[in-house]
């Protein structure tokens, strides 16, 4: 058997190509109108490359089980939390968190307690990400039209032209420089729309280390805990 990977077909793409989304997901991104026959023997030809690939990455990843967590740690807040669960089935699904405790109700299975987790984690990113982009707003003078959160493997955050900034609710799982930086990239794209050398200078601006912490952002997703991972 190929390892984790799926086929997305694609009317923009015109050919064939692999993408690689952290950790273990192989995305093969086909043509639209691409027979299958030949979808299939480029798998099948370049089957060992993505097995090893997401074997690589699976190793690498701090925490591959996908059970609803006992405990929460956000690095960016450095705050953690114990999760317990809530036995009675028939409770509305939701979060009481009180201190470094969390409380979990609703259905007794794991999907829908990692669910409810996911809401919780949704709204502490936009709790947290509103007023660190408009701190950050003020130090640069470089302000967004609005803040989307995303759930998402495949990147960390973007920058539309019509200068929508859409950041990754996992970014709460890494610590706060590497936060700040990508904050600091992404409003940068409010002024630059490229990875020019005008861009990094400006950001550099800002961000000194930017350069290095955007290596760091590489690794970042290895932060993510797998039950996390499993609702993406
Ligand atoms: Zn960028």
């Amino acid at each position: 058997m190929v390892a984790n990977f799926r086929i997305r077909r694609s009317s923009r793409a015109r050919y064939l190509s692999i993408q690689v989304h952290p950790p273990g997901l192989v995305e093969i991104v086909v043509p639209r109108r691409m027979p299958v026959r030949e979808v299939e023997s480029f798998v099948s030809a370049h089957a060992a490359w993505i097995r090893e690939t997401c074997t690589g990455m699976n190793r690498r990843h701090h925490d591959p089980g996908t059970g609803p967590p006992a405990r929460i740690r956000l690095g960016v807040l450095d705050r953690e939390w114990s999760v317990s669960y809530n036995a009675n089935p028939r409770a509305r699904r939701r979060v009481a968190e009180s201190g470094t405790g969390l409380e979990v109700f609703g259905a007794n299975d794991d999907t829908a307690r990692r669910r409810a987790l996911f809401d919780w984690l949704r709204r502490k990113a936009r709790a947290f990400m509103v007023p660190a982009v408009g701190a950050l707003a003020l130090e640069t003078g470089l302000r967004p039209r609005a803040i989307q959160i995303r759930a998402q493997r495949s990147r960390w955050g973007s920058c539309s032209s019509n200068k929508t900034l859409s950041l990754n609710l996992c970014l709460l799982f890494l610590e706060p420089e590497l936060v700040r930086y990508l904050l600091i990239h992404e409003l940068c794209h409010l002024r630059h729309m490229n990875h020019s050398p005008r861009f990094w200078a400006l950001v550099e601006q800002f961000s000194p280390d930017g350069r290095i912490l955007d290596q760091r952002l590489n690794d970042g997703w290895t932060r993510i805990p797998g039950w996390l991972l499993a609702e993406l």
